[in-house]
């Protein structure tokens, strides 16, 4: 079956990881047709703004979106596109995968967790203002309605993915109303989920719980906030930003893209690893149906990375993004 997805290659090693994932689904023979769409100062410079409206329209019409990271410039300069995109689809739901990858060795085994995050309120309505100079306050937004429509995502995804826990993050001994509410959203959505086992954890708890002893989490669900922090200090239990893919999902539409940002040290050089891109196509595969061709492009790049040992260099290797992708690619036509 023929698939129309959108592609925003990215700037930075977007344009790199995004040419080597383009390889490898083309070796595993999925046939889709890419609607292709510049974002951030390419757009700026092209188009007038940093996400064209033609950008947004394809993805509404697609429905699905494959994403290299956009660099958004430190202090002044244009907000951030990804903030954007998430904002003008609500995409309400960031999931992020974090699993044990063969041949990649970090301090852990058999991290197999997913953080589900609330991606749309809490600190980051950007809400803050000066009361009077030297004072500044930001206003943490927490909605009964965007609490329970997260939480019903975790426990459904759950479900779909027959995954038994669920853990909610929160900080309801200190914030007692805002976090207070999250809490009490999960604790009534989650009666109706029989087969979810529910736990409660306290964000700093959870942070040293994280670090001692990964194996024991199964499916987390945080906040905002402490979801950006604590999904990044997972993706080091595995290997870092090169290897953990993710999805920011909204009513029956989904944005696909890697952790990592874009790069800048590394990019044009060939150094880029573009496992995390690769791993964000595979669930955008099994999203629209082509669990097929998601599990032999990962087993082609878990055997790459595993039996074969090739790697790029922010995994310890020597190889080029392109003798790694290569590779996969040579798996993948080895064993149609
Ligand atoms: P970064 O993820 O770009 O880089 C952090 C470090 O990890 C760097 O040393 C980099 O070389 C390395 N790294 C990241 N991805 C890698 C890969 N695939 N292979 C090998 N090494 C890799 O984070 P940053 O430096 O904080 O951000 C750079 C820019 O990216 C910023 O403008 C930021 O706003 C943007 N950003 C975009 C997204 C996104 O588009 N979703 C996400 C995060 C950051």
């Amino acid at each position: 079956m023929k698939h129309l997805v959108t592609l925003i290659p990215g700037d930075g090693i977007g344009p790199e990881v995004t040419a080597a994932t383009l390889r490898v689904l083309s070796a595993a023979g999925v046939d889709i047709t890419w609607e292709r769409f510049p974002a951030g100062a390419q757009a700026l410079a092209e188009h007038g703004t940093t996400l064209p409206d033609a950008l947004l329209s394809s993805i509404r019409r697609t429905r699905v979106a494959l994403k290299g990271p956009v660099t958004t410039p430190v202090g002044g300069g244009f907000t951030s596109v990804n903030v954007g995109l998430r904002k003008a689809l609500d995409l309400y739901a960031n999931v992020r995968p974090v699993k044990s990858i063969p041949g990649v060795r970090t301090r852990y085994e058999n991290v197999d967790l997913v953080v589900v995050r609330e991606n749309t309120e809490d600190l980051y309505s950007g809400l803050e203002h000066v009361v009077v100079p030297g004072v500044v306050e930001s206003l943490k937004v927490i909605t009964e309605r965007a609490s329970t429509r997260i939480a019903r995502f975790a426990c459904d995804y759950a479900r779909k993915h027959g995954r038994r826990k669920v853990t909610v993050v929160h900080k309801a001994n200190i914030m007692k109303l805002s976090d207070g509410l999250f809490l009490d959203c999960f604790r009534k959505v989650v009666q109706h989920y029989p087969e979810v086992q529910p736990e409660e954890k306290i964000v700093d708890n959870m942070c040293m719980q994280l670090v001692m002893h990964p194996e024991r989490y199964d499916v987390l669900l945080m906040e905002n906030l402490y979801g950006d922090i604590l999904s990044d200090l997972a993706t080091g239990l595995v290997g870092g930003l090169g290897v953990v893919p993710g999805a920011n999902i909204g009513d029956g539409m989904a944005v696909f893209e890697a952790v990592h940002g874009s790069a800048p040290d590394i990019a044009g050089r060939g150094l880029a690893n573009p496992t995390a891109m690769i791993l964000s196509a595979t669930m955008m595969l099994r999203y629209i149906e082509e669990n097929q061709a998601a599990d032999r492009i990962e087993a082609a790049l878990f055997a790459v990375l595993g039996e074969d040992g090739i790697k790029t260099p922010d995994l310890g290797g020597t190889a080029t993004t392109t003798e790694f992708t290569e590779a996969i690619a040579t798996r993948l036509t080895d064993n149609p």
